[in-house]
């Protein structure tokens, strides 16, 4: 059975099964002690393998460019179509939010309700800080964080991603720069690194049907105040609906631009949104990406490694329509007036905001915060605007992150084409060499 079936399974008896545990009594927290840690494990596995990953790939990458030249095409094309498609995504937010207006429908009941449920929690409360740690700096602030001060603290942080990549890169330059004889014991060196951790990332998916099942178990049976979720049920349905645009985007893109078959993509690529789904973090989904992409899409690995990496921080469509759909919703349903051009603003803040966002759980709800201060929104209503959504974000998060992915895998086919770096597949079983070892 194709290993998209198998995650599907595993995440429908997950759901099945946390749906069910609910009426049992200490339900939640055997599925907390017992089911859910297996579901951490495969996150821990997954993320263990990102830094040394992209060091590989990205090293065997770049080395194997005969010029550089090339590499600097790979990378403005990377941002600018990067650009394109967030822009795409906020304006296709803003554009729903304003036709359907889901702010109006929300009476002064359900606010204050969901103000007291949430605007004095914890959840709330560290978004803000963290929101505010962020804004400190000035608007250079994000390059200056690029530069790692000291490659071995940046290569043992997963949050330091931009750090590892701009050492990675620089570092592989200049091993084209000395010279292919000069560079070769290193070449050989981290081109068979490559090979061993895209092996590992083999091994790992053999867990996924499992992982995900424990996943989406622990997220239903940690789910909130369901009379609560269908109060919210118009701003979900207005976001659902952007972020399935967004897709629909892609497979246009996929079609016409990159002339291929839109389903043979979403075949190939649906293991890493179904896990992009089930742990809400595209970070943790970034090696099946990279290796869905390269094995099963045919993506050079000199733009595969690049584009990946680097989109699983700086680009995040899916967050973007968050930021333009969630900042209108607040406003409206707490009756803040906002203007075209403070529309504008959310469009330029939640660009900056989505490059900005870490790729983890709930990260867009912190540039959210900062979407919200651009345009003057009271800073004494914003727990109270985050407690509005906050009932409903992870079952979003997990939405939007599918986006995010697809649109990381969208972008590198699309660069992969215009250079000429669109290959045939080539699929690597976990078991190839099995029967030499065993
Ligand atoms: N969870 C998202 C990601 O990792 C970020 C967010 O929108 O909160 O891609």
């Amino acid at each position: 059975m194709a290993l998209h079936w198998k995650i599907l399974i595993g995440m429908g008896l997950g759901l099945f099964f946390g749906f069910g545990m609910t009426f049992v009594p200490n339900g939640v927290e055997l599925v907390n002690d017992w089911v859910q840690p297996f579901g951490t494990i495969f996150v821990k596995l997954l993320k263990l393998i990102a830094i040394p990953l992209i060091l590989a790939s990205l090293i065997k990458g770049i080395s194997d460019l005969n010029d550089i030249t090339k590499f600097k095409t790979i990378g403005l094309r990377t941002f600018l179509t990067y650009m394109v498609t967030t822009v795409v995504a906020i304006i296709i937010g803003l554009t729903l939010v304003n036709l359907m207006n889901p702010g109006d429908g929300i009476s002064d009941e359900t606010v204050q309700n969901l103000t007291e449920a949430y605007a004095g929690s914890s959840g709330v409360g560290d978004k803000i800080s963290e929101a505010n740690r962020q804004m400190k700096g000035g608007p250079l602030q994000f390059l200056v964080d690029m530069i790692p001060d000291n490659a071995f603290k940046a290569l043992s942080n997963n949050g330091l991603m931009l750090q590892v990549i701009f050492f990675t890169i620089l570092f592989a330059i200049s091993m084209l720069l000395i010279g292919e004889k000069a560079a070769q014991p290193l070449k050989s060196f981290f081109d068979a690194l490559n090979d061993v951790v895209l092996k590992m990332v083999d091994l790992i998916m053999l867990s996924a049907p499992y992982a995900v099942f424990a996943l989406l178990a622990s997220v239903v049976v940690n789910s909130t105040n369901p009379e609560l979720l269908v109060a919210l049920l118009r701003y979900a349905s207005v976001l659902l609906m952007g972020l399935g645009l967004m897709i629909v985007f892609y497979l246009l893109v996929v079609t016409f631009m990159v002339k291929k078959n839109p389903f043979w993509f979403l075949k190939n690529i649906s293991p890493a949104q179904l896990l992009a789904f089930s742990t809400s973090s595209s970070a943790a989904t970034l090696p099946v990406t990279m290796e869905r992409v390269e094995e099963h899409l045919g993506v050079d690995k000199e733009v595969a490694s690049f584009v990946l990496p680097v989109g699983a921080t700086v680009n995040m469509d899916g967050t973007s329509v968050y930021q333009a759909v969630a900042a209108v919703f607040i406003t409206q349903a707490l009756g803040f007036e906002i203007t075209f051009a403070n529309q504008l603003t959310i469009v330029l803040t939640a660009l900056l905001a989505s490059i900005g966002a870490a790729a983890v759980p709930s990260a867009g709800m912190v540039m959210l915060v900062i979407v919200l201060e651009s345009i003057g929104f009271p800073s004494d209503k914003l727990a109270v605007g985050l407690a509005l959504i906050f009932a409903i974000d992870r079952p979003l998060d997990m939405c939007r992150t599918v986006v995010n992915v697809t649109g990381d895998a969208t972008v590198s086919l699309l660069v992969a084409k215009a250079l000429g770096k669109l290959g045939d597949p080539n699929v690597k079983n976990w078991d190839d060499h099995y029967d030499e070892v065993k």
